[in-house]
């Protein structure tokens, strides 16, 4: 099977919480392949590009955070999914410039999905245990609302390849991102299992 790229940006909570390598450690262990790193602080135009690099982004995350809403109970902020997200971008422009962040591309067979499972799910109060949102942070869409700040979830993760792809070639230059073989490979995909024993 073809193996995908996905972008890793630990935003600028994580680096301030000292969970880089908590965060790196998790997607190298599962046998993951980091192909490019960098730290750097992000425009606020760079930023806007990022979150709407798919035309989509604002109607489903307004969406989702209303149905978040809806689903405890609680009235959401508006019924506007474009009005929430306006709000949101100016939020995200705000947090995501605030220090530096951590940008990685990460290279494996289902990449994309494999990532999105061990980062979890977008607000920390109902992230999976065992996920990197849900184990090492506590914000909800309530609380950041009342704020009046973005979510603080520790990172972000491509959605889908097509977002991969875009993302990709929005953080990295064509060379920052370097091919190369790591002997675990040889386990994760080689289809016999030879050459161990001698
Ligand atoms: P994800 O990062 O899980 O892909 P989205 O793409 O929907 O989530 O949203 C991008 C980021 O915007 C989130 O990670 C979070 O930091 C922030 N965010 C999303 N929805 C809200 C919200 N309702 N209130 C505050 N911040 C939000
Ligand atoms: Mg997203």
């Amino acid at each position: 099977m073809t193996k995908e790229r996905t972008l890793v940006v630990v935003k600028p909570d994580g680096v301030q919480r000292s969970l880089i390598g908590e965060i790196t450690g998790r997607l190298e262990r599962v046998g993951l392949k980091l192909v490019g790193i960098k730290m750097i602080v992000p425009t606020p135009e760079f930023i806007e590009t990022h979150y709407t690099i798919d035309p989509e982004w604002r109607r489903i995350t307004g969406e989702k955070t209303i149905k978040s809403y809806k689903e405890k109970g609680q009235i959401p902020p508006s019924e506007d999914p474009l009005e929430i997200t306006g709000v949101i971008l100016k939020n995200l422009m705000t947090f995501m410039t605030s220090g530096p962040v951590v940008a990685m591309v990460w290279e494996g067979v289902h990449a994309v999905k494999i990532v999105r499972k061990l980062v979890g799910s977008t607000e920390p109060l109902s992230s999976d245990v065992g996920t990197i949102r849900g184990d090492y942070v506590l914000d909800s869409y309530q609380l950041s609302d009342k704020d009046g700040r973005a979510i603080r979830n520790l990172a972000h993760a491509s959605g889908t390849v097509d977002e991969a792809t875009k993302e990709i070639d929005l953080w990295f230059e064509k060379d920052e991102l370097i091919d190369y073989r790591l002997v675990q490979d040889a386990i994760l995909y080689d289809v016999n299992m030879d050459g161990i024993l001698e």
